[in-house]
């Protein structure tokens, strides 16, 4: 079993949108999607083996209801006591047989550790469970502790909003950002992020370092080569794009279960006061992607 951090961040990436965030003591679990298939989808790399951290997963953050984020057999077995779902999401998941079910609308908070609080951030994409399901709220989440903000973006396109998100934190910044820079197959529906885009939109966060996400590890039964062909290198797309613009995001490309150590930020909660009136001003509101900059303002 790997330990528990106490400080710092640390992730893990485990295909496509699942990512294990370990920030501060807490551990989380974003987008788990743990089988070999879904749907039409099948894996093009190793499930992971949950049993190293499910029992110590504080939480699973589901980011929208699409099958590659939303995998109900997954959610059904794992162990964290809490699932934060979008708004909208609620009682379908329970009604599906998923337990510990909370909505998190955008522009809420949960603490999820001592020290390490969830918010809901606005993305730019569907949030319909395809094809006659019901409608939720699609969003990422910034995760925040003592060491850092982890901004898991979800399934989005780029947003003005994006260079708002950081004003959210109490540092004032975004350690990491998880980022899409792809799909499932050889072309990009709405709603996506492309390398290049992605890394406009890590640039428009500010955020200090990034791993691209949400490539290599799904594409349609039958189409493994073609979709191999097609979307070639994304990640080092994602690298070469990020570079070359102006900021200072630094792009880490992770394989699939390997792991990313940031140290501790080395600014520390510039005043723990400040941040909780923001907070308190975003609770329990559910804001739309537009009005989001707007609340933060407000809240200043
Ligand atoms: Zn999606």
């Amino acid at each position: 079993m790997t330990a528990r951090t106490t400080s710092g961040v640390r992730v893990t990436w485990w295909g496509h949108s699942t990512v294990l965030v370990e920030l501060d003591g807490a551990t989380l679990l974003a987008d788990p999607l743990l089988r070999h298939r879904t749907g039409w989808l099948r894996r093009s790399v190793p499930v992971p083996d949950a049993c190293r951290w499910d029992r110590r997963t504080d939480a699973v953050l589901v980011s929208h209801l699409h099958h590659d984020h939303c995998d109900l057999p997954t959610l059904r077995r794992l162990r964290a006591p809490t699932v934060l779902a979008p708004a909208g999401a609620g009682a379908w998941l329970r009604s599906r047989g998923v337990d510990g079910v909370l909505e998190l609308p955008v522009g809420s908070l949960r603490s999820v550790a001592p020290g390490v609080r969830v918010t809901a951030v606005p993305a730019y994409h569907s949030g319909r469970r395809e094809p006659f399901g019901p409608v939720a709220q699609a969003v990422g989440h910034l995760v925040e502790g003592p060491s850092g903000t982890v901004w898991i973006c979800g399934d989005t396109d780029l947003y003005d909003g994006m260079a708002e998100l950081r004003a959210l934190t109490a540092s004032g910044r975004i350690d990491l950002a998880l980022v899409p820079v792809w799909g499932w197959g050889p072309k990009l529906g709405p709603g996506h992020l492309d390398p290049e885009r992605a890394a406009r939109a890590v640039a428009l966060s500010g955020a200090a370092h990034a791993v691209p996400v949400h490539w290599g590890t799904l594409h349609p039964w039958g189409l493994g080569r073609a979709v191999r062909v097609a979307s070639a290198s994304p990640g080092t797309r994602f690298a070469t794009a990020l570079e070359a613009l102006p900021g200072p995001g630094l792009a880490h490309l992770l394989s699939v279960g390997g792991t990313l150590e940031l140290p501790v930020a080395s600014r520390r909660v510039r005043d723990r006061r400040l941040r909780d009136r923001r907070f308190r001003s975003l609770r329990g509101r559910d804001l739309k992607g537009g009005d989001l900059a707007a609340a933060v303002r407000r809240s200043l």
